[in-house]
């Protein structure tokens, strides 16, 4: 398997176990490390280039926060969420987006609003370079923009938990089959409405990206698993015939 992870820079003052953490808490949430993906110890340590002890603390740490989960001899994994989690998650974030779109539309500056459009292009830019790690990254900072011209601090603290809770699905349902094209087109609409200060056209424009990013989401889940369960027949297979001939 190719290495996805950085190898540890050892001039640290932090203790390793913590570089090692946040390191691996960082992939999980970038979606390097994908939701139901199987951990390998040995392996990992091995891409970070260090021992096995502090990958396996920083593990058991991660199962507390809830990014892995270990099963009794079935190994561990990274934590996934069902579908019932998910729908959760949007109804409420739903909702709240509609109003911290709608509270932009009303307060956002001149300069916010630019700084908005200007973030547009940019990330237009990265869909065609198609910089994934860029494009997630900008789309944040978009998003951020929006929840701070809102001007409620409670709001913005409330949204970017949820946020954060599928932040680790972000590439998954960024890289679905014309995903990133539809996005643009939603957060253009979002900025229209908000230039135009019609808050009732900026909550629905916001009810809108997120009931298509759920669908996304909920799609590519859905093919992830499609292929996950293919691999795995075919591992099967390949190990039978493997025990076959050596017979
Ligand atoms: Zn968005």
């Amino acid at each position: 398997m190719d290495n996805r992870l950085a190898p540890i820079k050892l001039d640290s003052y932090q203790p390793l176990r913590e570089v090692v953490c946040e390191s691996l808490r960082e992939a999980i949430r970038k979606g390097i490390l994908k939701p139901g993906e199987r951990i390998m110890e040995i392996q990992l340590a091995e891409e970070l280039g260090v021992s096995r002890t502090p990958v396996r603390e920083a593990i058991r740490k991660l199962e507390l926060e809830g990014y892995v989960v270990m099963m009794p001899r079935r190994g561990t994994y990274v934590a996934n969420m069902s579908i019932r989690d998910i729908n959760e998650i949007f109804e409420i974030r739903t909702a709240l987006e509609s109003l911290s779109n709608g509270l932009a539309a009303e307060h956002i500056t001149d300069e916010e609003l630019e700084h908005l459009q200007r973030l547009l292009v940019i990330i237009g830019g990265y869909i065609k370079e198609g910089n994934m790690e860029k494009i997630v990254e900008t789309d944040i900072e978009f998003h951020d923009l929006m929840y701070h011209a809102a001007r409620n601090q409670r709001l913005v603290g409330i949204i970017s938990n949820l946020r954060d809770q599928l932040t680790r699905f972000r590439t998954l349902s960024m890289s679905y089959p014309g995903r990133l094209e539809a996005t643009l087109d939603e957060h253009k609409a979002i900025v229209e409405a908000i230039a135009n200060g019609d808050r009732k056209l900026a909550s629905k424009a916001a009810e809108k990206h997120m009931e298509n990013s759920e669908k996304t989401l909920l799609q590519a889940m859905d093919a992830m698993k499609a292929q996950n369960m293919k691999s795995r027949s075919t591992a099967k297979k390949h190990s039978a015939a493997h025990k076959a001939a050596a017979k």
